[in-house]
Order: structure tokens, then C-alpha cells, then sequence
């Protein structure tokens, strides 16, 4: 179905005309003190466009922090007049949107859990009825593209013109090495389907930790994207919430000023989404062969049990002839080289006779030199 939302093609939103936009702050405003600390080194990069903080947090069990609520919407305001910087919290209800305007924050968002739930998103709309205040809709917990339509096409209809997308990445039972799955084609299609649309990348949320946040920035920028929402605290151990993901202002500089911006046609970014989708593929695979390599070390150690209460000698050389023989042909049919099965097998083998013979608690020799103890002994 067509997505039907006017809004303001500037894809800044009238903020900045720097490219890209660069919104930070802390997860949470946890007191004056530290919003306006954070502020003022995140001012002194002369990079960031927005001071970002959270006011009223979505926690998954009750007894985590919920953040401080209304009074620090004034602590933001107290950043503001300090830096300069405009301001944005997460609106969830009609009553934060109000007191949220009322406090004179600048921008407001709408959070994940938020846009999963068209009634709230709803609620929110009709609460901006006549503002003209810049909403950003994170993309919905579940990677549902017209869920995310659809809230931005709420919010629209209330007639706010100045709006934009931010893809803070997808819940998934998958193990994954981020905290939320970036699906990149899931953004890629909302910039198709909406033309014009700022979109801002949140990699803070998708890594769920700093180390792949320069990465997962870089790619963002790769596919074209308008702005980062990136989280940074002025003491990141400190947090009371997401403190494994938040930078230093200082750090945030850093990584800021090693990240590269190209200019690129529509085709190159549709070229380079096609390669960024195949290589997370790859990741996955590769991690997939780890786990599966480490259930077969597992079930290796029960044969050790096994053959350890029953006094079985660790290597059976027609067992390995065997498998040699069927994994070769296994692999021929599947396209796979012989020199490579070959080699394959062999490592595996011998790490399974490491984890064995550990078990067997003959390993006092394999131990220190695994290679090659273990592949004597298996000749
Ligand atoms: C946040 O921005 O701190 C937040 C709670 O994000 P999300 O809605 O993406 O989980
Ligand atoms: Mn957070």
C-alpha cells in the first residue's frame, strides 16, 4: 500500500546543514549535574546538532530505573540555555508530549516499544494537534515496516511536516553480536517507499555496547543516511541505564572524526546494501559453524566419559577411516574439494581428540602442545 505522509523534504530537519546530523546525550537525564556536563563537552566537539535525553524510560522489568521524569525536563532546558543546543526527550503518552512542550524541549521521539502500539502512537498524535514541534519515530521493536509506516503516517496526519525516521535495530531470539538486528533492508525499504524522509541511524541501541559502534555508524552513513543518534554520558560506568553502549563526549569525538563521508549515487548505495546484507549473512553462518563446532567438542567429551568408564583406547583408527572416507563423499557431492574436506576433517578431528583426551584426564602432554601430540598420536 502507498505511504501517504507530507513533510518537509529538508533532510536536517531545519537543524543543520551540515552533513549528517549528529544527535547525542545521555540514555537517561539522571540529575542537573550530568545533563549539563555531558551537554557542554558534547557542545565543545562542534559537531553535535541535538542534546538527546531520556526523561521518562520504556523498562522491561518494573524495578529498573525509570528514569526521573518531569522535573528533568528542566535540567535539559538548564543545557540548553547553557550550550546551546536544542533539546530532545521520548514522548510515550499524551502527558509527556504536553509537559514535554510545556518545558520548551525542542524534539521529540517516539521509542520503539512506542511504535508497536498504535494506540499510544495515536494518543501521541492527537496531542500534536496544531504544535509544529520536529518528531522523530524509532523504528517499531518488531521488524514490521508498515507498523513503522503507519506511525508515521499518525503522527502526519496530526499535521506535523517536520518528521523523520531513526532505525534503532529489531528484537530477535536470534544470537546475534548486536543487541538489536540492524535489518538494513528494512530501513533502505522505508527510504524507497518515502522518498525525502530523514533518516537517522541510533547505532547505540542496535550494538547494545561501544565496540561495533563505529561500524555500525559507518555503515549507516555508507547507505546514505541523514543522522546518528548516538548515546554519550559524562561518566559512561556511572549509568543508570544502557551504560555498556554510552561513550565519553570525549570518545564520541573520536569516533566521530574517523568516520567517512561519501557522496554516492542511489545505485552505489543499492549496490552496497546488497553487499552489507551478504556479509551479515556471512556473520551469521560463521557463527553458526562455531556453534556447531562447539556441540560436536561437547559430544566428543561424553565419548571421553564413555570410553574413560569402559577403558576404550581414545583413538580408533577404523572409526576415522570411516569418517574420512563418507565425509569426503559428503562434501564431493556438495561442490566442496576434496584438499578441503580433507584438511577440514583433520582439525576437527584433532580437536575432538584434544577434548577427549582432557576429559580422559590423559592430557597432561596434549595440554601443552595440542598440534602435534594430538596429530601423532592420530596417525
Ligand atoms: C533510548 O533512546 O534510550 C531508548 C529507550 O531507545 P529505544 O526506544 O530505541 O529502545
Ligand atoms: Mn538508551
Amino acid at each position: 500500500m502507498e505511504a501517504h505522509l507530507h513533510f518537509m523534504k529538508d533532510r536536517f530537519l531545519g537543524l543543520t546543514t551540515e552533513r549528517p546530523l549528529i544527535i547525542s546525550g545521555p540514555c537517561s537525564a539522571e540529575s542537573e549535574e550530568q545533563v549539563v556536563s555531558t551537554a557542554k563537552a558534547l557542545a565543545a566537539l562542534k559537531r553535535v546538532h541535538v542534546l538527546r535525553a531520556g526523561v521518562w524510560k520504556p523498562r522491561t522489568r518494573p524495578s529498573a530505573f525509570e528514569g526521573m521524569g518531569r522535573p528533568a525536563l528542566a535540567w535539559l532546558r538548564a543545557a540548553q540555555e547553557a550550550t546551546g543546543l536544542p533539546t530532545a526527550v521520548e514522548v510515550a503518552n499524551s502527558r509527556h508530549v504536553e509537559q514535554a512542550l510545556a518545558a520548551g524541549i525542542s524534539i521529540l521521539w517516539v521509542g520503539a516499544r512506542t511504535t508497536a502500539n498504535p494506540f499510544a502512537v495515536q494518543e501521541i498524535a492527537d496531542a500534536l494537534k496544531d504544535t509544529d514541534v520536529p518528531i522523530l519515530v524509532k523504528n517499531p521493536v518488531n521488524p514490521d515496516l508498515e507498523l513503522w509506516i503507519g506511525a508515521l503516517e499518525r503522527i502526519n496526519k496530526a499535521g506535523v511536516t517536520r518528521l523523520g525516521a531513526i532505525h534503532r535495530g529489531f528484537s530477535t531470539f536470534e544470537r546475534t553480536r548486536y543487541r538489536n538486528k540492524p535489518n538494513w533492508e528494512i530501513p533502505i525499504e522505508l527510504k524507497r517507499r518515502v522518498p525525502g524522509l530523514p533518516l537517522i541511524c541510533d547505532p547505540s541501541h542496535i550494538c547494545g555496547s561501544t565496540e561495533l559502534l563505529q561500524a555500525v555508524s559507518q555503515t549507516a552513513l555508507d547507505l546514505n543516511y541523514d543522522g546518528l543518534m548516538i548515546e554519550a554520558h559524562i561518566r559512561p560506568a556511572e549509568a543508570l541505564s544502557d551504560a555498556k553502549q554510552q561513550l565519553t563526549p570525549a570518545d564520541l569525538g573520536t569516533m566521530l572524526s574517523h568516520l567517512v563521508f561519501r557522496h554516492e549515487s542511489i545505485d552505489d548505495v543499492l549496490t552496497r546494501t546488497k553487499l552489507v546484507e551478504l556479509r551479515e549473512k556471512i556473520d551469521k553462518i560463521d557463527r553458526d559453524i562455531l556453534e556447531i563446532m562447539a556441540d560436536r567438542m561437547s559430544v566428543a567429551e561424553d565419548i571421553g566419559h564413555y570410553k574413560k568408564d569402559n577403558n576404550i583406547t581414545i583413538l580408533q583408527s577404523d572409526r576415522w577411516d570411516e569418517i574420512v572416507h563418507n565425509r569426503m563423499k559428503v562434501g564431493l557431492e556438495k561442490n566442496l574439494t576434496a584438499a578441503f574436506v580433507q584438511k577440514l576433517f583433520e582439525i576437527i578431528h584433532k580437536e575432538s581428540i584434544y577434548h577427549q583426551s582432557r576429559v580422559m584426564n590423559i592430557a597432561s602432554s596434549v595440554e601443552e602442545a595440542p598440534a602435534q601430540s594430538v596429530e601423532e598420536s592420530a596417525r
